[in-house]
């Protein structure tokens, strides 16, 4: 579900297009489809139809043939609720309904499954946050080829159907603290924080083909101190950004505004923390991995465009335990197969930072394409005592309760058998709950602190959830368990 093309929520409100999810800044406006209405970029100097139209064609058709189908019709008002309602639960799961029967029509009507970027256009699409309904469905029911929602005028990314449906949910929306949001912020401030983080984003990371925004603090702390249990990005690398920015500007207000540089950088310096934070609870009382000359992670189910394109920041881990020499990275996951065949397989000596050069430090990282079990059993075979335990493995947002569990299956017995130290991520609740029943199941004794519950070291880069009128979900957001050591927790579960 959480594929790789996401829209961005600024796709809702006609800042980026809705075929290939470029942002636009508000000054240039995109062109809409007269058809079905989504928002197109046009992409460079094209004329808008050019390249969008190509990819969007099929769809467009589809999505217009079914607004006037009368069966189809008639199936996309069946589950609507009768009145307006706050209960976000029950709307949700009316939301996960109706997008199943609206997939199901267009995946009939085209012959095919929709891709990744067409089912994304599907799933996101605005919803009244009292109800549920889209702009198609309010189109279906007025035969009023304009009608459509209406946006909050706070934050012009929720949506409602009417004056009356708006009363019903606004309070929430504007002043209650946001389920699973963070900082007890309602969901119109999140909204607020999202838009000012998208901006900042387009302005920081123009290109994002081109590669991703990472920062993390170049300083070496004198000693390890442990991560606190609740988020504090601020105190961790906020205090670092204003004095840099300080030297280099004469005044931090003159600088990038720290919140929203704060909030980017924790996409891939959550990374690291969570490895650290991993690691401090698995070791609870035993500090004796903070002094270690080498360090050894195996991160599981590794991809490019993730772990690989964020591997700098790990050189955080080296940052905060001063003691470390060295630090090894193994990077496994069949996603790496898209490496250059030299980058595959041997150790590579990454290059540092000047501090950590200085002091003869070293993170090597080390990418297999292939699955962890695979790995193992192949490090095995190749001599007795060939596979030496990692002091963590760990899986960013594995998804091994949804979309990938047949594939994560043999990884798990592995991991659960040779008592690993593990933790697992994912981007919400749900996902962190089903993967925490999964592992228990496997056998796992589970650390209590670290799943499953929100990661206090996930990424602040929050996106709304799909198929949902509220929730969000983020990159290492949830922790869903921790196993393999567990000093004293024998028997929790
Ligand atoms: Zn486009
Ligand atoms: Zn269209
Ligand atoms: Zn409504
Ligand atoms: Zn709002
Ligand atoms: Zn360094």
């Amino acid at each position: 579900m959480f594929a790789t093309k996401v829209p961005p929520l600024t796709a809702r409100v006609g800042l980026a297009c809705h075929s290939c999810f470029t942002e636009r800044s508000t000054d240039k406006a995109l062109a809409r489809c007269s058809k079905c209405r989504s928002d197109y970029d046009e992409a460079s100097n094209e004329p808008f139809s050019q390249r969008d139209w190509a990819s969007h064609k099929a769809l467009c058709k589809t999505l217009h043939k079914i607004e006037h189908d009368p069966v189809a019709r008639a199936s996309l008002l069946f589950n609507l609720p009768e009145g307006p309602s706050s209960d976000s639960d029950i709307l949700n799961r009316i939301c996960t309904v109706n997008a199943g029967n609206l997939i199901a029509l267009i995946n009939a009507s085209l012959n095919r499954p929709m891709n990744v970027v067409e089912q994304n256009i599907v799933v996101y699409e605005p919803k009244c946050l009292a109800c549920t309904r889209t702009d198609r469905i309010l189109r279906i029911e007025t035969g009023d080829p304009s009608a459509g929602l209406k946006s909050c005028s706070e934050c012009h990314l929720a949506f409602f159907c009417s004056e009356a449906h708006w009363k019903a949910v606004s309070y929430k929306h504007i002043s209650e603290p946001s389920t699973d949001g963070h900082d007890g912020l309602s969901q119109c401030a999140l909204n607020n924080d999202i838009l000012i983080n998208a901006r900042f984003d387009v302005i920081m990371n123009p290109n994002p083909q081109s590669g991703v925004f990472q920062w993390a603090p170049e300083r070496v702390k004198d000693m390890w101190m442990p991560l606190p249990n609740e988020p504090a990005w601020d105190a961790e690398v906020g205090e670092h950004l204003r004095r840099m920015t300080k030297k280099h500007y004469g005044d931090a207000r003159r600088g990038p505004p720290t919140k929203p540089f704060i909030c980017a950088s924790s996409e891939g310096l959550s990374f690291p923390m969570t490895i650290l934070y991993a690691l401090q609870n698995l070791n609870q009382g035993d500090d004796g991995w903070t002094k270690k000359d080498t360090l050894t992670i195996h991160i599981l189910g590794a991809s490019v465009e993730k772990e690989v394109m964020f591997g700098q920041t790990f050189e955080e881990i080296l940052h905060c335990l001063p003691k470390v020499r060295t630090l090894k990275l193994l990077l496994c996951g069949p996603d790496l197969k898209s490496l250059p065949g030299g980058d595959l397989g041997r150790e590579v000596a990454m290059e540092v930072c000047p501090l950590c050069r200085r002091r003869r430090r070293k993170r090597i990282h080390q990418h297999v394409a292939s699955k962890y079990h695979d790995y193992v059993q192949n490090q095995k075979s190749k001599r007795p005592n060939g596979f030496t335990q990692p002091d963590l493995a760990i899986a960013f947002n594995s998804g091994c309760s949804q979309s990938e569990v047949e594939s994560w299956k043999g990884t798990i017995k592995i991991l659960v058998d040779e008592r690993i130290p593990t933790v697992f991520t994912s981007y919400d609740r749900e996902e962190a709950e089903g993967e925490a029943a999964i592992l228990r199941n496997a056998g796992a004794t589970l650390v209590p602190i670290l799943g499953p519950r929100k990661n206090p070291w996930g990424s602040q880069v929050l996106r709304p959830e799909p198929n949902k009128v509220e929730g969000y979900f983020a990159s290492n957001g949830w922790l869903c368990a921790g196993f393999g050591k567990g000093l004293g927790v024998k028997g929790s579960t």
